[in-house]
């Protein structure tokens, strides 16, 4: 396979990636559900505890300082990365989980009855249950856009399903349970024409693809910093201005108020509107630096480097007799889900670890996939640009003997 990325070198920056587990070298094929997380960005966490730990936007002292502007150095890589016009867009949350039920809670006062809001069927739990909760809130309606055997959205389905009654249209960039690459731009396009405002959760697009934010037209989305070599707890909701400043603050706190009385409360401007309390100072700023370990290896050699494995994967799984693949839409990315026939992917997965391949098994927090395949969940193995086709080799090789002995 023809690679610009000198894997061995980018290897040594993950010293996880040596370990060992059950007796055998780890083979780390669960991105889709955490990244691993390269030195550089674990020498920023040991370096704000070791050098400038502080609180934030609150002190006259240099520590409160330092932290203040690194993090808010952070914030501006963000906004760069994903092509945001103001850094006041970029709100920092905990995680995507976050950052939807932010925007979900907040529409709760733009909606009524007979509202309709829009989610595709290829969805994770965490963006389903916000708006099935705004629903119960408002009246509003949920429809779904439904997709194929080939696990694509039905966009024909999409475009019926819009009317002057759609308010808001929640889709993933790409599917954490079958990989599918969604076509975003034709659908933010359509909501537009009716006056919806549109969230796209990019959890597990970030690793993948570099998202031009702007040049989307996207009202809102959404990112959590451990898919894309960052820490936990921490990620980024993007809300155009004129959103944010229409929406309510999601938390009461400190940070988020520019004046108090037991009267009246005036909030803060953005982004302290959405950031009440101390936030995860350390977590944001270590975001900001997986942010440039990962533009310095460069997205375009990600995205290429990854396409070639997931081919290789795809082409030697399915030399497997019985295996079948879920998710095999034309644009699609790092992810595979398989199962065998006959066999219960968790005992694949039981197998699978006891020769050190770390894959995720289950209905990957999207069971309404799972039931659309008639199918109690899959083998997942998801790739970054740190996994090797040695690595890919070891899996097949597991798949088979797995299969061999549960047959
Ligand atoms: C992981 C993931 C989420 C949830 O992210 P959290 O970090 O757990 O909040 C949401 N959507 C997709 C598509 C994901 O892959």
């Amino acid at each position: 396979m023809e690679t610009s990325l000198d894997i061995q070198a980018i290897r040594k920056d993950f010293p996880i990636l040596q370990r060992q587990v059950n007796g055998q070298p780890l083979v780390y094929l669960d991105n889709a559900a955490t990244s691993q997380t390269p030195d550089q960005v674990v020498n920023t966490i040991v370096d704000y505890y070791h050098g400038y730990n502080a609180n934030i936007h609150r002190g006259v002292h240099t520590l409160s300082q330092e932290a203040t502007d690194a993090y808010e150095i952070a914030r501006q890589k963000i906004q760069k990365h994903f092509n945001i016009a103001h850094s006041y867009e970029v709100i920092f949350t905990s995680g995507t989980t976050h950052g939807i039920n932010l925007v979900a809670t907040g529409f709760t006062s733009f909606l009524k009855k007979g509202d309709e809001i829009v989610v595709s069927a290829m969805e994770h739990h965490s963006n389903i249950v916000p708006w099935q909760m705004l629903c119960e809130r408002t009246g509003a309606v949920l429809k779904v856009i439904p997709m194929n055997q080939e696990g694509e959205l039905v966009m024909d389905a999409y475009h019926d399903l819009l009317s002057d009654k759609t308010k808001l249209v929640f889709c993933n960039h790409v599917s954490n349970a079958l990989g599918t690459v969604n076509p975003i731009e034709e659908i933010i396009e359509a909501a537009h024409k009716v006056g919806a405002a549109v969230l796209i959760d990019g959890a597990q697009a970030a690793a993948h693809i570099k998202a031009d934010l702007q040049a989307l037209d996207v009202d809102f989305y959404t990112v959590s910093a451990h898919k894309m070599c960052g820490p936990t707890g921490v990620g980024m909701l993007y809300g155009k201005q004129e959103w944010l400043k229409k929406l309510p603050p999601y938390q009461g706190g400190g940070e988020m108020i520019a004046e108090v009385t037991f009267e009246k409360t005036t909030y803060a401007d953005l982004p302290h509107k959405f950031e009440a309390g101390t936030p995860n100072i350390c977590g944001g700023i270590a975001f900001g630096a997986a942010l440039d370990y990962m533009n310095n290896i460069g997205f375009d050699a990600i995205a290429h480097y990854e396409d070639g494995l997931m081919q290789y994967a795809t082409e030697q799984l399915l030399s497997i007799e019985g295996l079948r693949i879920y998710g095999t839409a034309k644009n699609k990315t790092s992810v595979i889900s398989f199962n065998i026939e006959g066999i219960h992917p968790y005992d694949i997965g039981t197998i699978l670890d006891k020769l050190g391949i770390a894959v995720r098994t289950g209905h990957h927090c999207a069971q309404p996939i799972m039931d659309f395949y008639k199918i109690p969940g899959t083998v997942r193995a998801s790739f970054s640009f740190y996994n090797t086709k040695e690595e890919v080799d070891v899996l097949v090789a597991g798949v088979k003997r797995a299969k061999n002995m549960l047959v």
